[in-house]
């Protein structure tokens, strides 16, 4: 069998259609839209996630702001940063890029931002709505999945979902939302202390693999027919690599999201879709 391919790419260049349109729309009414990013340090790599999000905002048709601290910044300095913006009027939605250098608390940061604007999905307020199954932004990795599989028509309702991996910014989330009313998937977590992985990941109907562990699951770990969405993002001297190895468990799966091209580009349009959201809760309370 040779598994149907899940183009997180097209999701979301139809999810980035959709939200253009709608930051259109604000616009004719007089509203901008307007995404935030703070960034603190020299990492590379998020420098990359950073450029990315606002070339993705811009491509929408938003405003970007781009706030950049020294690696030498204080706690206190952060979070005067992320309280300005959150007064700011022009600024609708807002990340603080993690994580933040040694020293600084990124979880402090991020429970400094005014819920409304969290872009990302991730203040603790925000998660507590998500837990008691209330409208609000949603992490945007786990958001990402569910579009996915709602825009290839993939059946949750009484199936088996897997999800392996148990981070407050994917796993956890994207349990609830598996198994919250509407989805109604049965949901088991897994993580690096649950015995006889295989077994279990084997009888998945959908499996979710978010461990940062390259190829770590193969044929063997999959139900044959299954639906796999790989969320692993992993650095290779062969380039970006995802939790599974990819070939052989598409041989065996269903449908598998690859990487990359699969759920990464799914994270930015959500986050995308929760600052416009914000708009127009803006627009309309306005
Ligand atoms: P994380 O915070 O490091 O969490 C990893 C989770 O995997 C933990 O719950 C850990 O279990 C579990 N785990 C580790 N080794 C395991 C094993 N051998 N068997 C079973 N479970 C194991 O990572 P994360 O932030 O969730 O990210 C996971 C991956 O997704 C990374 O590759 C990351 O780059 C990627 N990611 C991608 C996107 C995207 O947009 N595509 C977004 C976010 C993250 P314990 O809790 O027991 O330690």
């Amino acid at each position: 069998m040779s598994a149907r391919i899940l183009s997180g790419k097209e999701v979301a260049l139809a999810v980035r259609a959709d939200i253009a349109d709608r930051v259109s729309a604000l616009g004719s009414r007089g509203k901008s839209v307007g995404l935030a990013t703070v960034m603190v340090g020299d990492d590379p790599a998020s420098a990359v996630y950073v450029r990315n999000k606002h070339r993705a905002a811009e491509a929408a048709g938003m405003l970007s702001f781009d706030h950049h601290l020294p690696p030498t910044a204080s706690q206190d300095e952060v979070e005067e940063l992320i309280r300005h913006l959150n007064a700011d009027e022009a600024v609708d939605g807002m990340i603080v890029q993690l994580p933040l250098p040694p020293g600084l608390d990124g979880n402090r940061a991020v429970e400094t931002l005014a819920p409304s604007k969290d872009a990302d999905g991730l203040h603790p307020y925000n998660l507590g709505m998500l837990l008691l199954d209330r409208p609000g932004p949603l992490p945007a990795t786990p958001r990402g999945v569910m579009r996915i599989l709602e825009h290839y028509e993939i059946p949750t309702s009484g199936k088996l979902a897997v999800v392996v991996g148990r981070s407050f910014l994917v796993g956890r989330p994207l349990a609830l939302l598996l198994g919250a009313k509407g989805a109604d998937a049965t949901v088991v977590q897994a993580h690096s202390r649950t015995p006889e992985l295989a077994t279990l990941t084997k009888m998945a109907d959908i499996l979710v693999v978010a461990i940062g562990r390259p190829r770590f699951l193969g044929a063997d770990h999959i139900k044959p027919g299954a639906t796999v969405v790989d969320v692993g993002v992993n650095r290779t001297s062969e380039g970006l690599v995802g939790d599974c190895a990819y070939d052989e468990v598409a041989e065996v799966a269903g449908a598998i999201t690859p990487v990359p091209g699969g759920v990464g580009p799914m994270t930015i349009a959500s986050l995308l879709a929760n600052t416009v959201a914000a708009a127009e809760r803006t627009a309309g309370a306005g």
